[in-house]
Parts: structure tokens; sequence; C-alpha cells
């Protein structure tokens, strides 16, 4: 493949270059005169070869209006389509694993990009270094034709969505949506079915999406992580996920199961910076 197909997201400092618009790209002959840190692989899409280069913030090109720069979460507010969706979490996770693993973690030399793979090199040792992956469980707890819906201290007003949490070492991921749901709503869960998963860019989780009945207890929050949770039926949901998330796909999929419409997706669950 010719360099001309190459497609570069740009990243300083630990982030994406991107306006309230979405991420911007840049070809090959945009970026001839900016020196680039590090380059890694996004993958192709239709026939571009896409990647994230690593720049200093003193040579991003002239053409990058610093006053419209955004942070991950506006951005993702922009986005309508998967596709756009996988390639902007992709990014922003190598990013934030590029800028977090810079040394060697057997004998602390530094890391260099490797030249072929989606990984780092240890000139030193040899020793590769991937980017991290936190496996997390979400979880939609359906209780006959309600589910249960929570809004989270990091949440915007308004914003309610499934359960979630990371695994723990040693510990599966039924054993999680157990423990998770008990922790931050203090009910028990049953007959725990998988349904999908989905990558998350906050800061590199890689959620499990499962679908759980309620066995006892009340709802009660926890007050720290989850600060309100109820039962929702199709009649009052409250602001949703937009669709290309696993939250929305987990509710949705619970919706078509109890024989209900699908509500319009005009609602936003990417909050500003
Ligand atoms: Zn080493």
């Amino acid at each position: 493949m010719s360099d001309s197909h190459c497609v570069y997201l740009l990243a300083t400092n630990g982030h994406l270059i991107g306006t309230a618009s979405g991420v911007t790209t840049f070809s090959e002959s945009d970026l001839v005169n900016t020196p680039i840190i590090a380059s890694y692989p996004l993958g192709l899409i239709e026939n571009a070869d896409y990647r994230v280069a690593i720049v200093a913030e003193g040579d991003l090109p002239t053409s990058v209006d610093r006053d419209a720069l955004c942070g991950l979460r506006t951005m993702l507010a922009a986005v309508e389509d998967e596709s756009t969706y996988t390639l902007l979490s992709s990014a922003a996770q190598i990013v934030t694993w590029h800028e977090s693993f810079k040394y060697c973690p057997r004998c602390a030399t530094p890391l260099e990009a490797h030249q072929d793979e989606l990984a780092k090199v240890c000139g030193s040792c040899l020793h590769r270094q991937y980017p991290r992956i936190s496996p997390c469980i979400i979880v939609l707890v359906r209780k006959g034709d309600q589910c249960l819906l929570a809004h989270a201290s990091k949440f915007a007003p308004g914003r309610y969505s499934a359960l979630a949490g990371f695994i723990e070492a040693g510990e599966s991921a039924e054993n999680a949506v157990v423990r998770e749901v008990e922790e931050e709503v203090g009910i028990r869960v049953k007959n725990l079915t998988y349904c999908f998963s989905q990558s998350w860019p906050f800061p590199h989780s890689f959620m499990l999406g499962y679908m759980a009945e309620y066995d006892s207890g009340e709802i009660t929050p926890d007050g720290e992580e989850i600060l309100d949770a109820g039962w929702f039926s199709a009649s009052n949901l409250p602001v949703l996920p937009p669709k290309f998330t696993i939250a929305r796909r987990l509710i949705d999929r619970f919706l078509i199961e109890i024989g209900e419409s699908l509500p319009e997706d005009s609602t936003l669950f990417f909050t500003a910076e």
C-alpha cells in the first residue's frame, strides 16, 4: 500500500486532536514537516490505512486551531456510527497506553514503538509491551417488564445507564456481575446471560455485556459510585445512551424481549468536558 492511502489521527500530551465536530484527520502530505515521536496502526477503513501519530505540542501542524480543540467525550458526542466510534476508541486507548507505559517493566529501559506491530519493544531485553485492556462487566438487571437503570456520580444530571464495574484479579465475569450489582445497588441477581462485548476508552476498559434477572433485596444506591437507581419500564425511560454503546444495546434487547418498540435515538450519552 502506498503512503498516499495513510490517514493520520494526531495526539499530543495524551490527547487526540479534534474539535466538537469530531476527531481531525491528516494526510501524509499534511504532516511532511511534522516530527512524529511514535506512530501506531489503527487498521484499514475503506482502503485507507489509519494510524495514530504522537507529536510534541510545539510541532502540531499550523492548520490546527488550538482554540477549537476539545476532549474525547466531546468528540465522541459527534460520533454517529459504530466504525467511527471504534476508530476513536482505539486511538484514544493507544494514546493513553503510549503515555502511561514508557519504560520496560523488566529492566526500566525506555520503550520504543514496534515497527510492525501494535506494541512497544525494549531495545535492551527485547520485552514487548502491548496496549493495556481492563476487563469490565456491564449488566442490565430486569424484573418483569422493568429494567434497572442507575445514575452514576460521573454522569451528567438526568443520565442513566446499566450497572458496570471492573473484574477483579482471580474473579470470573459472572461473579463480578453478582458482586457489582450487590455493591452498587444492594440487590441480588440470578440467571445471568452473556450478550455481547465492546471496547470502552475510559481509559481502557473491555466491557462484557450481561442480562440478569432480579432475585431479591431492595434497591439501595451505594451513594458514592451510584447516586440514584430505579426500575424503569418502556413508558418511563430516562435519557438513554446512544445506539452504538453496549449499554444501549442491552436496553434495546430488553425492550425487544418484552415486546416494546425502541425509543427514538434523540439523546446523547456523552457529555461535554
Ligand atoms: Zn527491558
